[in-house]
């Protein structure tokens, strides 16, 4: 399966900032075998579309309505028409501070999806859940809830991230990694069959050049969702290097 290193810039980044876009684009092309994307603050979206043209630029969020009365908020359809090809949805940032629920999550997948974009699923246990030895537990009824029955290998990946990892520099050890990786794979064959052999699960929190390889090394790590290393060529090409290499 061809992995997917994808960036989230979270609240940052601006017009000058689009440089970095154009040296991730430029540089990311000479690893054909990595599919790689930038998720980019919305207002970026556009401008960065136009830098880079065919470069793979996603959304953050994605509201599941077609339109109407949601201040502040953006459709499918406006994601795609400012040159979204994808979109994040359910980051445990947004889940906890706009209180997103797993059918919110689910159906802003679907609201996606109906507008054409590639969607990636967010899904992660807190520290303390991992302490009370319930992670594999939160994470699949996270997993079985925010999914539509529609999801297939073409269109959505699930990212894994440990809320506990994002930002933080701390990272699970391989073998936790592996055996929430086995599980969410377990739990994606047993409802969507063969195609859930195919659907790419991506680990998040905390991944950088130094730790991708071991990383990326996992049984059905299928790639990356990278936050603070994808803010600039230096720190995101490694790891898509080591995408490259674990191919
Ligand atoms: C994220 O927010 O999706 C993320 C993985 O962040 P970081 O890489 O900075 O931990």
């Amino acid at each position: 399966m061809q992995k997917l290193i994808a960036g989230n810039w979270k609240m940052n980044g601006r017009l000058g900032d689009l440089d970095a876009v154009a040296a991730i684009a430029g540089a990311a092309s000479a690893y054909p075998s990595v599919d790689t994307a930038l998720c980019l603050p919305a207002t970026l979206i556009a401008p960065a579309a136009a830098r880079v043209p065919g470069y793979a630029i996603g959304a953050q969020d994605c509201h599941m309505a077609v339109s109407g009365a949601h201040t502040g908020c953006l459709s499918g359809a406006m994601l795609k028409e400012a040159g979204a090809s994808l979109t994040i949805v359910g980051h445990s940032e947004r889940r906890a501070a706009q209180g997103e629920s797993d059918a919110d999550v689910r159906a802003k997948a679907l609201a996606a999806r109906a507008e054409d974009l590639s969607v990636i699923v967010c899904v992660g246990e807190t520290e303390a859940e991992r302490d009370a030895g319930e992670a594999e537990m939160v994470v699949l009824a996270q997993l079985a809830a925010s999914l539509p029955d529609e999801a297939a290998s073409d269109w959505l990946s699930v990212a894994y991230e440990p809320v506990w990892a994002i930002g933080t520099g701390r990272i699970p050890s391989t073998e936790d990694v592996a055996a929430m990786h086995g599980a969410i794979r377990a739990a994606l064959q047993a409802r969507f069959g063969d195609d859930g052999a195919a659907m790419r699960i991506l680990y998040g929190g905390s991944m950088n050049g130094d730790n991708a390889a071991s990383l990326l090394a996992v049984p059905n790590v299928d790639g990356g969702l990278i936050g603070g290393a994808s803010l600039s060529a230096e720190k995101f090409l490694p790891i898509v290097a080591a995408a490259a290499a674990a191919n």
